[in-house]
């Protein structure tokens, strides 16, 4: 069956991302937009996950838990997995690995944890803007060492791309590779080529989506269907 799929958007918790788009509206807009398998992906930290991750279950999407990882290179890998607790590990790991720098709301935004009715909870206190202290190829192992998909993002940005920042794709076993334009193939570098809406606003949430081929809509459904890469794009 194809679903579509939209595997980039951040929360309230980005600093970038508005402070309106809670994990629980993101998830009823992405309903709405007809997408069958969501992932929240802020920046270097889960801490919205749970709160996300009841919002799925509501709304009967398929909840994917990220993060969008920024490695010693600058460079933006999603790191996405099947179940909220190998998530919440994941990002203690990079949490503690993020350097001793405090947030700037006044300079670069709030940074809200948040539950599903969109509460703030908590603040989280390091700059979410710094790199992360995992190179990109460690990023690559570590996320597959815990069974997760791992996607580097933005690849044709001419920042905080592994192109742009490493100047090429190094040979690895990514799960997909995400691009912001259509690629002319569905395969780049014998990759499968997705698309996600990397939204930072409400009404950013599913502008860029694409469809897949899935033996099932579920994680492993979504990991079969990146292997095998049969992707549909456009609206
Ligand atoms: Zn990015
Ligand atoms: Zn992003």
């Amino acid at each position: 069956m194809l679903v579509r799929i939209d595997l980039h958007n951040h929360s309230c918790l980005s600093p970038c991302g508005n402070d309106d788009l809670t994990p629980a509206l993101l998830a009823v807009e992405a309903m709405e937009q007809k997408i069958d398998i969501l992932a929240l992906t802020d920046h270097n930290c889960g801490r919205n996950l749970p709160a996300f991750a009841e919002a799925c279950e509501l709304c009967g999407i398929v909840g994917v838990y990220g993060m969008e990882v920024n490695t010693i290179e600058d460079v933006h890998v999603l790191a996405l997995f099947a179940h909220l607790d190998d998530a919440m590990d994941f990002s203690s790991f990079i949490e503690y690995l993020l350097p001793d720098i405090p947030n700037r709301p006044d300079l670069f935004g709030n940074q809200l944890i948040v539950d599903i009715e969109g509460k703030t909870t908590g603040v989280f206190e390091k700059s979410l803007f710094s790199t992360s202290g995992i190179s990109f190829s460690d990023l690559i192992e570590e996320v597959l060492s815990r069974d997760g998909l791992v996607i580097p993002a933005h690849i044709d940005r001419p920042s905080n791309s592994a192109v742009a920042n490493l100047g090429f794709l190094p040979d690895l076993p990514y799960s997909a590779v995400e691009a912001v334009k259509v690629p002319t193939e569905h395969e780049v570098w014998g990759k499968t080529v997705i698309q996600g809406s990397d939204a930072h606003f409400l009404s950013h949430v599913g502008k860029r989506n694409c469809r897949l081929e899935v033996p099932q809509r579920s994680f492993q459904g979504l990991k079969q269907g990146l292997s095998e890469g049969i992707v549909v794009y456009g609206p």
